[in-house]
């Protein structure tokens, strides 16, 4: 099988992570006790697991005229990912987390600078990477309005649009339609689609208006199948050391086995996702498709 191309449209953020002995007071300073930064952002991940996993893959988003935009470019770059599609927005910032790490918890705030420049108009620009796809991969850390069109693009083209909806909000009405597979977990579905958050996944499902593939941590994960019926796949035992980053390998490696059908490319990116969760940091543990194959030996 060739490698499938895959269009991912979203975020690319520098994660700086700052470890304390306890978060501080309002107005206090404290001396931390470690700081790491990493490449991240949902788009970014994506990108990066599926590009591991041997797909040609083409970034759409923003960066900003800056060295966390250059340094992020780089690494895309040298995942093989295509960056010639990657804006650099200038007077705009590079996205940023800023997460705190303290008391066994933590602290995020999230800056989207460049994430957040990008317009309908830019997406609509981009129209000949989206025809010239297999797939199309979308998260919500770019502005709502370019999602609508990046779907709407995808359904105009006869893409698959996958949409992991993260971070949880409500889904517009006019997206749901365009969307070919919603990658959820629990919450974040209860949230897109406007119900309770304690609602049983179950019943989520069964509410949804547009296909769902629900991710449940060491549990696994459920999907609909062509009739509809709810299925679920396990996950693969392993000593989890670090489960950021387990969504967008997941994500990722879906798109790349997207053309094996669901129940095989639910099963190919669950093992990918627990292989992801055994090192540290979101991309760092993100496996190359001989590990995976190794793995599913
Ligand atoms: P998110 O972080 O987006 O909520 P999940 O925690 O549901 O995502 O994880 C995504 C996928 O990663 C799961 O469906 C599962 O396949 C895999 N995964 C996550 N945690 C573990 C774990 N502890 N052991 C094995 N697989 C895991």
């Amino acid at each position: 099988m060739s490698a499938p191309k895959i269009t991912i449209i979203g975020s690319i953020n520098m994660d700086l992570v700052t470890q304390s002995p306890r978060f501080p007071k309002v107005g206090e300073t404290l001396i931390g006790s470690g700081f790491h930064r990493f490449m991240g952002g949902k788009g970014a991940n994506q990108a990066v697991a599926a590009a591991r996993l041997g797909a040609e893959v083409t970034m759409i988003g923003a960066v900003g005229d800056d060295s966390f935009g250059r340094e992020l470019c780089a690494n895309l770059k040298r995942e093989g990912v295509n960056t010639d599609n990657i804006h650099t927005a200038s007077g705009q910032a590079t996205g940023m987390a800023n997460i705190t790490v303290a008391e066994n918890d933590n602290h995020i705030i999230i800056v989207p600078g460049a994430n957040f420049s990008i317009t309908p108009a830019d997406i609509e620009a981009q129209a000949p990477a989206i025809a010239a796809a297999d797939i199309i991969l979308c998260q919500l850390e770019i502005p709502m309005e370019c999602v609508i069109t990046a779907a709407k693009l995808a359904k105009k083209h006869r893409k698959p649009f996958i949409l992991n909806p993260a971070p949880a909000q409500p889904l517009p009405a006019e997206l749901l339609p365009n969307i070919t597979l919603l990658t959820p977990n629990a919450y974040e579905l209860a949230i897109s689609l406007g119900l309770p958050e304690d609602t049983p996944a179950e019943t989520l499902m069964q509410q949804s208006p547009c296909p769902v593939l629900m991710t449940r941590g060491a549990e696994g994960a459920l999907y609909h199948d062509e009739q509809r019926h709810v299925q679920h796949q396990p996950s693969f035992k392993v000593t989890p050391a670090d489960t950021t980053g387990a969504g967008d390998t997941f994500n990722g490696a879906l798109a790349v086995f997207w053309q094996q059908g669901m129940a095989e490319a639910v099963k190919q990116a669950c093992a990918a996702a627990a292989l992801s969760v055994t090192k540290l940091g979101a991309q760092g543990g993100m496996p190359t498709a001989a590990e995976l194959a190794r793995f599913l030996q």
